[in-house]
């Protein structure tokens, strides 16, 4: 070999050393409002898999959405994600998002199921499902009575109702998918008669709620199904009893279907690492990655080839879901807040 080639090979092999350094220490900036336990095998599974480094700072949707916008063109994130679609599609209104166009996204997640694709992509896209179910004490409520959500602001339910806050993200998006398939008069009326109803003014989270049916201090609840999934799974003997005390039931089956909601993610408007960013995404679409999803979190795979092997998921069995698309309700949140504000739901 002559010197001058071995040189140009040693250089060769020099870069390529550098190389892989460099992407071994790739870093992707994840701002996540998914603050579950489960997740962080994910990232440790997408790092094994890429090499890129995930640098995760947490934070709640609303911290979230501050930082990005005080941070603007200067933030260092990356991928966001978050969790309900109201605070997806607030994020994206807000222009702190920018559209991933990926033929494999488009293909695993359902177009309901990601934000509208005005032709440059999706600024989002729902990563899990959670439904928006009703708990009652079995001893007290026949199922009939509250197995539509129309139903929850009726007579028969007069002072049996537990909810928490009808600002929080979930009971708003619940009412704007009401809005979408019943108009905003009858809405309001729903709302109205939910107020009318309740045996307590809201307080707490859906876990609370829950708690609340078991203890006799109102006989209904609404949650979200993976809280329920979570007692369902507890060992714990205090879970096990409120669990013998109650019922779940999936409204509106006979209708339209049952409301649910996402977590979901997006690449940040200004990320600097965007080809790692939508790699990300990719991965979280992966079967792998949904099957985590599922038996972490409680939630159903927004792929719906992905079946879960969760049990209390199994146990309560398959039901309708609605289809309004998710990013039709999420933009209701002002005219459903003004609602909620004349009929005194705080
Ligand atoms: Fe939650």
């Amino acid at each position: 070999m002559r010197p001058r080639l071995l040189l140009k090979s040693a250089v060769v092999a020099a870069l390529a050393t550098a190389a892989s350094l460099a992407s071994a220490q790739q870093v992707l900036n994840l701002y996540s409002a998914r603050h579950y336990q489960t997740d962080e095998a994910l990232y440790e599974n997408f790092t094994k898999a890429t090499g890129i480094r995930i640098n995760r700072i947490d934070g709640d949707d609303s911290g979230i959405l501050s930082r990005l916008k005080s941070e603007g063109a200067a933030s260092p994130a990356d991928v966001v994600l978050l969790v309900d679609a109201a605070r997806l599609w607030r994020a994206e209104t807000d222009g702190l998002f920018q559209p991933v166009k990926s033929a494999l996204l488009e293909q695993r997640i359902p177009a309901t199921l990601r934000s509208d694709d005005k032709g440059q992509g999706s600024a989002w896209f729902g990563f899990s499902t959670r439904a928006r179910v009703v708990v009652y004490d079995k001893t007290r409520v026949q199922r009939s009575e509250v197995d539509t959500y129309e139903e929850l602001g009726a007579p028969v339910n007069k002072g049996r109702l537990c909810i928490r806050s009808g600002s929080h993200p979930y009971n708003v998006s619940l009412f704007g998918s009401m809005m979408v398939q019943m108009g905003p008069a009858k809405t309001e009326a729903w709302l109205k008669g939910l107020v009318d109803n309740m045996a307590r003014a809201p307080k707490g989270g859906d876990t609370d709620q829950i708690r609340a049916v078991a203890a006799g201090e109102c006989a209904v609840a609404v949650t979200n199904s993976y809280y329920l999934a979570r007692l369902m799974r507890s060992n714990k003997p205090e879970d096990r009893a409120v669990v013998e005390k109650v019922a779940v039931v999936f409204p509106n089956q006979d209708g339209a279907g049952t409301h649910v909601n996402i977590s979901g993610g997006a690449v940040a408007r200004h990320a600097k690492n965007r080809e790692a960013a939508v790699k990300f995404l990719e991965y979280l679409a992966s079967d792998e990655a949904q099957r985590y999803f599922s038996e972490g979190n409680n939630e159903w795979a927004a792929v719906p080839a992905v079946r879960t092997a969760n049990t209390a998921l199994q146990a309560m069995g398959d039901f309708k879901v609605e289809q309004v698309p998710v990013s039709a309700f999420a933009g209701h949140q002002a005219e459903v807040q003004r609602m909620l504000d004349r009929v005194g739901f705080r």
